[in-house]
């Protein structure tokens, strides 16, 4: 059992940020799709520490996403 990090890709979109994807310490893990305006997540190759979270909601105060069991959907 693991917790990966989860985009909100609707909320996401809102602020065509790309902040997060900057501070990920994974290679190729949290990436930006150009076309949808939103972070996404590879979650076989997130590793779980959170960063992302914490950019995301306690620097921008924009709370995109969240930390969820891997595997589960929405
Ligand atoms: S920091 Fe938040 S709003 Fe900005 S790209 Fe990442 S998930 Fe989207
Ligand atoms: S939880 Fe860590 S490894 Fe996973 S996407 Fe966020 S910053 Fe990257």
């Amino acid at each position: 059992m693991y917790y990966v990090a989860k985009v909100d890709a609707d909320k996401c979109a809102e602020y065509k940020c790309n902040t997060c994807t900057l501070y990920c310490p994974e290679a190729n893990t949290l990436m930006f799709d150009k076309e949808g305006n939103t972070s996404w997540v590879d979650e076989d190759r997130c590793k779980g520490c959170a960063l992302c979270v914490y950019v995301c909601t306690d620097m921008l105060d924009r709370n995109c996403i969240t930390m969820e069991m891997a595997g589960q959907e929405g």
